[in-house]
């Protein structure tokens, strides 16, 4: 049996209470319900609620007709995904063809079997579960299951933004494992398959924001991004990460920086302007993590500003 968490959750949206408690009766044993009986109620309750998996529209409505809701609905990117049927007396062509041009999935005319409506809910339930899922692999990185490349660009890209619309300092950590072609070259490649593992979790635990993400930027490379942070807050939030990294003791006898695997880590925090570009922010950490290898490895480098900075990266 499936627990309590793991059910899926439906929204239902009604101004005849009768139609909502029908819906209930038969679709509550499998499903967890919540309702609404306007479609204004419905817009505010969404937002404030986990959002739902399914949502089952009435379109007559007083305050506001189903068509609308779906469209708010649809326009609005936290709630566009969630897939909208109709349950509806509405039973001409032109008011299924309008649900369908409004973005539902599916229009069920009233008065309906239950066994049908059951049926479709659940194929509807089950395509959005693998839909959220692929999605989900979409951003994360095979190996490690931290979030990927991807996950990292749209990240930085979003927080950007954000950084440049309310002025707000912005960090990043560059983070590339010491001496990891000789733990590969000794130990062998599914070793390092593990340590790169170990690591991942490792820096992921360090950083306990959730507004933080951390992520496999590459082969034996990590990136944090850290929202809100100055150049103090992200030294810190580094020097954590060497410190978890060097407590994990994992045994790297050729590495020349220690005897255990060990992380350098490249900072860069900068409020942006206009006149920047997120790859501007990457060349700052770059560079400074190219200091880091420069001076001894094990070690976090904050980026200064060019003049004092020694290392070019081609
Ligand atoms: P440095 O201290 O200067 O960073 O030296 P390094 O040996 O770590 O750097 P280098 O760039 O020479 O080597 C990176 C190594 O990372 C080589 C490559 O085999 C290994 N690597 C990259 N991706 C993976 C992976 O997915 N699995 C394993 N096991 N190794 C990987
Ligand atoms: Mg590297
Ligand atoms: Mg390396």
């Amino acid at each position: 049996m499936e627990s309590k968490e793991e059910r899926a959750k439906i929204f239902i949206i009604d101004d005849e209470m009768i139609n909502i408690n029908i819906l209930v009766s038969f679709l509550r044993p499998n499903y967890r319900i919540v309702s609404a009986k306007s479609g204004l109620q419905a817009l505010q309750r969404i937002q404030s609620h986990p959002l739902p998996d399914l949502i089952l529209l009435d379109i007559n409505m007083p305050d506001m007709s189903g068509y609308e809701v779906c469209e708010k609905l649809k326009g609005d990117i936290r709630t566009r995904d969630i897939p909208i049927i109709f349950v509806t007396s509405n039973s001409s062509e032109e008011s299924e063809t309008r649900g369908f041009e409004v973005g539902a999935v599916d229009y069920i005319v009233k008065p309906y079997h239950p066994s049908i409506v059951m049926a479709r809910v659940k194929t509807h339930i089950e395509l959005k579960r693998r839909g959220d899922m692929l999605e989900r692999m979409a951003v994360l990185d095979g190996l490690t299951a931290i979030p990927n490349r991807r996950r990292f660009d749209q990240f930085l890209d979003y927080e950007w933004v954000r950084s440049l619309r309310y002025g707000h300092s912005f960090a990043l950590l560059l983070m590339d494992i010491d001496y990891f072609k000789l733990f590969n070259d000794n130990y062998g490649h599914s070793e390092g398959d593990d340590v790169l593992r170990q690591v991942a979790g490792c820096i992921a635990s360090s950083m306990p924001r959730t507004a933080d993400l951390a992520a496999r930027y590459g082969g034996e490379e990590f990136a944090c991004i850290l929202p809100e942070t100055n150049k103090a807050g992200a030294r810190i939030a580094a020097e954590r990460v060497l410190q978890a990294i060097r407590a994990l003791e994992i045994p790297h006898a050729f590495s020349k920086s220690a005897g255990h695997v060990t992380l350098s880590i490249g900072i860069a925090s900068i409020i942006p302007t206009v006149k920047q570009r997120t790859l501007d922010l990457i060349t700052m950490a770059d560079q400074a993590l190219y200091q880091a290898k420069q001076n001894g490895r094990n070690q976090a480098v904050c980026f200064e500003e060019p003049s004092t900075c020694e290392g070019e990266t081609p």
